[in-house]
């Protein structure tokens, strides 16, 4: 199985891209996308150390979109990260990152959690910071136990370290990663909460704007959800897709190359992509 949906150090990720393709190599991963929010940084570190291995690569993102008043992210495939209108349009995502971090620091500072700003920028590297790295910071400095009490409890909606904010609009994400010759894939659709009709909403205003597929395994979703996003994805005729969301071993309930099968009658994402061949020849995904 390909495992089309992962994170590396250039955005929330714990391991290097080169890190992370040798590990999905090692666990069996026949095709890897590296898939960063709102940067391509990483990509070509892991696109080299996959030919290096003759592993299949592609080269993804995960863009930040705000739809229906809610954060929707949105996966892009194979993309070129030599396009500029992609280029543009994330770094204008990581100016509003950049910005909102100053901001939770200082929505924090005055809860009376003084210094998180810079702890959250330490565990980022220097590289784009996001709500990941502020619930590590919260962790390290004993203000939580696990990084999901932290978001409960610091960073989601009405909570000190909350700052509400727009990131992409729909069609525009989708368009970016069309420019960049790429397909745009609905990253783990059974996470938001969305009523059926409010999801069949989103789907349809996503293949509007040109969108072709939906994941449907994803390492977030529940038995249950893959067949109720299976049964999503046949009636919309939305291509299927499928990735761990894996950030590295810290969270070990998700891991690479444990993903399942998709079910049965759902074109996947990759049919066209010839990553069944059989080659040692080093290559990016054709
Ligand atoms: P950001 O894009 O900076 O708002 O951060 C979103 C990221 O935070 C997601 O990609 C997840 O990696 C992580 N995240 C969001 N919600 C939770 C949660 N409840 N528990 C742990 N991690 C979360
Ligand atoms: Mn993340
Ligand atoms: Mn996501
Ligand atoms: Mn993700």
């Amino acid at each position: 199985m390909p495992d089309l949906h992962t994170h590396s150090t250039a955005s929330d990720g714990t391991l290097s891209p080169a890190e992370l393709v040798a590990r999905a190599q090692a666990a069996g991963v026949q095709a890897l996308a590296l898939t960063d929010h709102d940067t391509l940084e990483g990509l070509e570190e892991a696109a080299a150390e996959a030919a290096r291995r003759g592993m299949r690569f592609v080269p993804g993102v995960e863009i930040s979109v705000t739809w229906g008043g809610r954060t929707v992210h949105i996966v892009g495939l194979r993309v070129d990260a030599g396009n500029a209108e992609l280029q543009q349009g994330l770094a204008g995502l990581r100016r509003f990152r950049d910005w909102r971090a100053e901001e939770i620091g200082r929505r924090l500072e005055r809860a009376g959690y003084p210094g998180l700003f810079e702890r959250a920028r330490a565990h980022s590297n220097g590289r784009l910071i996001s709500r990941t790295h502020f619930a590590r910071a919260l962790v390290e400095a004993g203000h939580a136990e696990t990084t999901r009490e932290v978001f409960k409890r610091f960073l989601v909606n009405g909570k000190p370290g909350h700052v509400p904010g727009e990131w992409a609009d729909l069609a525009q994400a989708v368009g970016w990663i069309r420019a960049a010759g790429g397909r745009a894939v609905i990253a783990h659709p059974a996470r938001y909460g969305f009523t059926r009709s409010k999801l069949r909403r989103l789907i349809g205003e996503f293949r509007e704007a040109g969108g072709e597929a939906m994941e449907v395994i994803s390492g977030s979703h529940s038995r249950d959800e893959v067949f109720t996003m299976a049964a999503h994805a046949r009636d919309s005729g939305l291509l299927a897709s499928a990735g761990s969301d894996y950030h590295g071993p810290e969270n070990p309930w998700i891991e690479l190359g444990r993903l399942p099968e998709l079910p049965a009658g759902l074109r996947p994402v990759w049919h066209d992509w010839s990553l069944n061949t059989a080659s040692t020849a080093p290559s990016v995904a054709v």
